[in-house]
């Protein structure tokens, strides 16, 4: 069976802008802060704002104080003026395109058009647009509507940004043909147009179509409708939670499902059905080793075991690099290490990962007690190890440990663009970065300090130290990027949150590239042995994943976080053969 996740499901640029804005101010502004009407049509989005202590408001107050947000739909000018009577600070966030409908709509309303919205007429958006109609605004929203209006001298047709486009195709030629005096303005968002001709494509294409979002989200019923009348089998559901036995059951009967979603379901959801039925479908596999293999892999990237086992591994390959000697020792203090502190930084994601992997959430949830003392023993085991390899050791794993436990707790206080930080975690990036250098160090400087002289520090020490830092780097920063929506609502200051997406990604890339130029070539000039041009292979393929990966071609999931923390196992085993 195959499950594939449309390229268009998710959050819209509106609604993403939306977002952040919201976000942004309240990080940034002082006093309370709200939205007029819920600021997307997610429930889930909407628990976690008030959360955060932004709740919605739906009637305008006649006295009121702090800040108001207008949602991405936008809303008629009295509305806005009501609100900034009141007292309030309004911040805009009405989606640039419906922008455009608007200054439409107001420019020939001023010379005297009547206005027809192609639209439901209870949508917030089109109560938004008839606003600036004066008075002249007609909603319409089947071809009787329309038929039954008189004829105007001058009238402009607008559709909401979110009409179905066949429906609004046939208003527009009915509109030549009888009103060419009309002026028919194409108004339907891109993003609109384009999800819609892909879940028409892709129900011709699979077995079954699986519709994610609000049920009160306009554009995403539209899609829920066109799947129901194109697909086989269809499915709308605004949680995975609702994903029942039957609905298993005839799905299992498909041997394609593609899942979609609206422009304003967050793109953990979207990850999280993919999981449900990643769990409830491909592991009724008639192969018998395939569900203990699924629970193998499970288990070892729950617990950090894979990825401990990884650092015991690049270790290996740091000290074959470096012509280091009693690997052995230094690898199980990194897996010791970064089992440890991987541990912990799990049970202080607990509330994050409530939304970007909730399965994980609920293993940290469940088993706090016995995960914690884990951690608590693995690095305590690591921290004595050291101590027999060499003092500087002992002192940089002991400093390196107190930054881990320090990470969460606020120490400070200051201010980065607008935001207060209090706490090592609230610096931008900061996980990314030392995440990556943590990496660097138990894997290259600790064992190079347990033979440390003059003759030591090598250049084979930096292209080791610079090669897992870069991976290590790239690796952090993909799983921040995978987990942008969920991270920023949860006040997690991640690097792809400062950079943004596009940006990540290129750097992601480049280091990706770096690190595979630099392994390539480093043996030429007597660095490094011959054979570490084959861990090349490492990055090469980590980019090869990234790239898939930004291409939809894999999703987030079980299998996309073991492909990807196998790569350190797997450079021990190019480092035994090769190195
Ligand atoms: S669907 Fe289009 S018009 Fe509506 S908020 Fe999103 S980007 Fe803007």
């Amino acid at each position: 069976m195959k499950i594939t996740i449309a390229k268009t499901a998710g959050f819209c640029m509106g609604v993403r802008r939306a977002v952040d804005m919201v976000l942004d101010a309240a990080n940034t502004e002082t006093g309370t802060i709200c939205t007029f009407g819920p600021l997307i049509h997610n429930p889930q989005v909407l628990a976690m704002l008030k959360e955060k202590g932004i709740p919605y408001i739906t009637r305008i107050p006649d006295k009121a104080q702090g800040t108001v947000l207008i949602r991405a739909h936008g809303v008629p000018p009295q509305s806005r003026k009501a609100l900034e009577d009141a007292g309030f600070h309004v911040i805009d966030a009405t989606c640039p395109r419906v922008t455009r409908v608007q200054s439409i709509i107001e420019k020939h309303a001023k010379k005297g058009f009547h206005t027809i919205i192609i639209g439901d007429h209870d949508h917030p958006e089109v109560k938004g647009l008839m606003g600036y109609a004066r008075e002249r605004a007609h909603t319409v929203s089947s071809m009787d509507d329309l038929a039954a209006l008189p004829i105007f001298a001058r009238a402009v047709v607008v559709a909401q940004t979110t009409q179905d486009t066949l429906f609004y195709k046939k208003i527009k030629s009915w509109a030549s043909e009888n009103c060419p005096q009309y002026k028919i303005f194409d108004t339907i968002c891109d993003s609109t147009e384009k999800r819609q001709a892909e879940v028409r494509k892709i129900a011709g294409e699979n077995d079954a179509v699986i519709v994610v979002g609000g049920r009160e989200s306009g554009n995403t019923r539209r899609l829920a409708e066109i799947a129901h009348e194109t697909a086989e089998y269809s499915l709308h559901i605004e949680d995975p939670a609702e994903i029942e036995d039957h609905h298993i059951k005839a799905l299992s009967q498909a041997d394609s499902i593609a899942v979609t979603a609206g422009a304003s379901t967050p793109n953990w959801i979207i990850n999280r059905t993919f999981r449900t039925l990643e769990d409830n479908l491909l592991t009724k596999s008639s192969n018998p080793f395939t569900l203990p293999a699924r629970k193998i892999r499970d288990f070892l990237l729950k617990t950090n075991l894979l990825l401990a086992f990884g650092a015991a591994s690049l270790t290996y390959t740091c000290s074959r690099l470096q012509n280091i000697e009693n690997i052995f020792i230094h690898s199980i203090i990194a897996m010791l290490y970064i089992l440890s502190m991987q541990i912990m930084n799990n049970l202080f994601a607990i509330p994050s990962d409530r939304y970007n992997n909730p399965g994980r959430a609920l293993f940290y949830g469940r088993h706090k007690v016995w995960l914690a003392l884990t951690a608590i023993a693995s690095g305590a085991a690591g921290i004595y190890l050291s101590f027999s390899t060499s003092i500087l050791s002992f002192v940089i794993i002991v400093i390196m440990s107190l930054l881990g436990l320090l990470y969460n707790q606020k120490l400070f206080k200051a201010t980065f663009r607008g935001r207060k930080i209090s706490r090592i975690k609230d610096i931008p990036g900061s996980k990314t970065v030392l995440i990556a250098l943590a990496w660097g160090t138990v894997s290259s400087l600790l064992p190079l300090l347990s033979t440390w002289g003059p003759e030591s520090l090598s250049l084979a020490f930096a292209v080791s130290f610079t090669f897992t830092t870069a991976i290590l780097f790239a690796r952090t920063a993909f799983f921040a990027l995978m987990d942008i929506q969920g991270d920023r609502i949860s006040g997690k200051e991640t690097l792809p949150i400062l950079l943004g997406e596009k940006k990540s990604e290129r750097l992601i890339s480049r280091t990706l590239l770096f690190a595979a130029l630099l392994m390539a070539t480093a043996p030429f000039f007597n660095i490094v042995p011959y054979g570490t041009i084959f861990m090349a292979f490492i990055p090469l393929s980590m980019l090869y994943v990234v790239k898939a990966h930004e291409k939809r071609k894999i999703y987030s999931g079980m299998n996309l976080e073991f492909i990807m923390e196998s790569q350190f196992l797997i450079s021990g085993l190019i480092a035994l053969v090769f190195l």
